[in-house]
């Protein structure tokens, strides 16, 4: 069998190998950031850091993290190269109001495109394929772009839509036959309805997989959560999940077998942390951070992205040794302890979404009077005289052993909550907890 150019060996290489290969890829980081990184040589040296010292992934946490909080105040002096050497500008939401910069030089671009075609290529992709790009390529974001360079570089063929207008979509389908979609989950399922509502046969249409970026599509067993598995009701087609941000200028990708997203050792470190920023063992899931390897305008070292995934280090059927991300199964800042169960709001969606009568929701989290954090959830219904509070805390008590106090209101109402002025997203998490009984 020939093994494409986009399937790197040290992606195939022992465990050691690629920590070896990791940690001399590290130093070259290092003596890259306190050359070159205002915001690093000033933390080398109040820290009283010798990045020679630094030898294995296991002395990094002797290096302070970095926080969004960091990136958002201090954003230029993360930037280590002139102006001139800049060629594309891309912007993330900051946590506290402003968007952050990111800029990326020419070398970065290229490590993008390779980023794309090894991550393509490990969720089965080859020159064969054709993809059609259902998201935005413009408006200051990374990922779009980043695709279109991967599948260029890969060899494979690629159409641009970009996001929304679900009767564009399916006329490109027909017109180009793609054999992939790039999408976010949700729209998948709109575009379903869309083909069904005008009667487009899409269960024949050319397109056998999706990319699906954004949005979990499985639970930490691996089998789809209820997106995942709507879609797949509907349209039996093989679905990708992959988990990226612009920070990391890296994706995780799922292969075939559909067991998390698995790690490029070339482009980025990454540990597991927990609240006192240390490294957690295996069994136990920790904030995703990372240290890019091989950025020129914008390194990150040790940053902390607020996502707590678990992770998994067996070697996969695919061929590949490198470690697999599990599905994110929360944000850091949300974690909820209840009666003695640690939870993250999207297992509580999985389960609400799943539940037919009701037809949207809040999960409010305050702090009682104990305390402790509780779990109140405004469950909406449009048949409020059938509303069975028990069959609710019992899907709850089945999937996570403990059930959440439930208030039900009109569907207007919690549309109300959703949606309060100014907000575009729909708000599905209330966090009301008294911060200063937690630490
Ligand atoms: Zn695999």
């Amino acid at each position: 069998m020939m093994v494409s150019s986009y399937f790197p060996e040290i992606e195939r290489s022992p465990s050691e190998e690629i920590k070896k290969f990791q940690e001399s890829k590290l130093h070259q980081q290092l003596l890259y950031l306190s050359a070159n990184s205002k915001f690093y040589a000033d933390l080398f040296e109040r820290n009283k850091i010798n990045i020679n010292s630094i030898n294995f992934i296991e002395d990094l946490v002797h290096i302070p993290p970095t926080t969004k909080e960091d990136l958002q105040q201090r954003n230029e002096e993360f930037i280590c190269v002139p102006k001139q050497s800049i060629i594309d500008y891309i912007t993330t939401s900051g946590t506290l109001g402003d968007p952050v910069t990111f800029a990326m030089t020419d070398k970065d671009l290229d490590r993008l495109a390779y980023n794309e075609a090894i991550s393509f290529t490990c969720a089965d992709g080859s020159p064969s394929d054709i993809y059609q790009l259902m998201t935005t390529i413009d408006r200051r974001f990374m990922a779009g772009l980043a695709y279109f360079m991967g599948i260029r570089l890969m060899g494979a063929g690629v159409v641009r839509v970009g996001n929304g207008m679900p009767e564009f979509q399916w006329d490109t389908i027909r017109r180009i036959n793609p054999s992939s979609i790039i999408a976010v989950p949700s729209f998948i399922l709109k575009i379903i309805e869309y083909a069904e509502a005008n009667k487009i046969d899409y269960l024949n249409s050319s397109i056998r997989k999706a990319v699906c970026i954004g949005e979990p599509l499985r639970n930490t067993d691996f089998s789809l959560n209820t997106l995942g598995r709507r879609i797949t009701e509907k349209w039996p087609i093989k679905l990708y999940s992959t988990y990226a941000s612009t920070e990391m200028g890296t994706s995780f990708t799922e292969c075939g077998q559909g067991i998390g997203g698995h790690h490029h050792p070339e482009l980025i470190i990454v540990e597991f942390l927990d609240e006192n920023d240390q490294p957690v063992p295996e069994s136990e899931c920790g904030e995703v951070t990372i240290t890019t390897l091989g950025v020129e305008g914008m390194p990150l070292l040790r940053f902390k992205t607020g996502d707590v995934c678990f992770r998994y280090t067996a070697p996969c059927k695919c061929g590949r040794t490198t470690m697999r991300l599990g599905p994110v199964i929360g944000r850091k800042n949300q974690m909820i302890k209840y009666k003695g169960t640690t939870l993250y709001p999207p297992s509580l969606y999985d389960i609400l979404d799943n539940i037919d009568f009701i037809s949207n929701y809040v999960v409010e989290v305050f702090t009682n009077e104990i305390g402790t954090d509780e779990i109140l959830i405004h469950a909406g219904s449009k048949t409020p005289i059938f509303i069975k509070e028990k069959d609710i805390k019992d899907h709850f008590r089945a999937k996570l052993r403990v059930a959440p106090l439930i208030k039900f209101e009109t569907d207007e109402t919690i549309q109300r909550m959703q949606f309060p002025e100014s907000t575009r997203k729909p708000i599905k998490f209330i966090d009301n907890r008294d911060k200063s009984k937690h630490n």
